[in-house]
């Protein structure tokens, strides 16, 4: 394991919590970070008064998760990188014995309190070979801090739009349709996603499992209670997931069931739902949480600020 800590670098960084004034290179001191005290911990570079990001460097040996946690980042928190990768690093088959590791962490000196916000990366970088794959930390105006990819895409979108690889939509949702096997009028508070028996169906954002079993109409059903106001509902499923009971805990993404035809379906197709506090809506159009770009100022910000980690990586 190599660990560097860069030197003192010249240039002041924006840190998420300053204000947006377009003047990146202009040496303010931010406002959020006290003062280096003089006597700091070994870092050369904590002599100086100028608040710091640190790089710390780890070669892989084993896992991802070990190199991580050599450099003092916590389970939890490599946990919360590895899935901010996961869209581009399947860390089963991709990492490999000599890969690198890079993280830029703020320098918050001896000062630095136990609190999380000094263990997380503002930037982290993985080089498989000569592949690298970049992710920064950024809070947007007014908004919770995410890892986004470098373009300003969230680096894992925590809801997803649709649970299951379909070929059309075969019932859109509506407040009033006639029920073919019925033949009444009822509203469709989901959309019908035609796929083959057998398909898996995933999780569209993490949450708990409320139901799995049979219910008169959605024949098997999984309902998933998922960050709040959501929750989610897979319908007519053949069979569920191992493991899949009331009370389990589901990830974005993770398979929890298989389409069939059970309850009242014509044909094999998966009927999901999305609740807003418990108010079906339409899942196609239903504004998902996090699901956004950086725009405008943000957009300009990150960029901006992203550019300057990437150096130091
Ligand atoms: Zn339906």
């Amino acid at each position: 394991m190599v660990l560097l800590i860069a030197s003192a670098p010249k240039r002041t960084f924006h840190y998420p919590n300053s204000p947006v004034d377009g003047e990146a290179l202009v040496s303010t001191q931010p406002l959020n970070t006290p003062p280096a005290p003089a006597t700091a911990m070994p870092p050369p570079a904590a002599a100086s008064a100028q608040p710091e990001l640190v790089v710390k460097t780890a070669t892989v040996t084993r896992t991802f998760s070990e190199a991580a946690q050599s450099l003092g980042i916590t389970a939890q928190m490599t946990k919360t990188l590895a899935d901010a990768f996961a869209s581009k690093i399947d860390f089963q088959r991709d990492i490999e014995p000599g890969d690198k590791i890079s993280f830029v962490f703020k320098d918050t000196g001896a000062n630095a309190q136990s609190g999380s916000d000094n263990r997380r990366p503002v930037a982290a970088k993985i080089s498989l070979g000569a592949v690298s794959h970049e992710i920064f930390l950024y809070k947007a105006l007014g908004g919770k801090a995410f890892y986004y990819s470098k373009d300003g895409t969230p680096a894992k979108p925590s809801f997803s739009r649709y649970p299951v690889a379909f070929s059309r939509i075969s019932s859109r949702f509506s407040s009033h349709r006639l029920d073919p096997v019925t033949h009444q009028w009822q509203s469709h508070e989901g959309v019908d996603l035609a796929a083959p028996i057998g398909t898996p169906v995933h999780a569209t954002a993490n949450g708990i499992v409320k139901f799995a079993g049979t219910q008169t109409g959605y024949g098997r059903i999984i309902i998933v209670s998922n960050q709040p106001p959501y929750s989610t509902r897979f319908a007519h499923l053949s069979r569920f997931a191992k493991g899949i009971h009331a009370g389990s805990k589901v990830r974005r993404n993770q398979v929890i069931g298989y389409v069939g035809k059970t309850g009242w379906a014509t044909g094999p197709h998966l009927h999901y739902e999305v609740r807003v506090d418990h108010v079906a809506t339409n899942p196609l159009t239903v504004a998902l949480p996090q699901h956004h770009r950086l725009r405008g100022a943000d957009r300009e910000h990150f960029a901006e600020q992203a550019e300057e980690r990437m150096a130091l990586l």
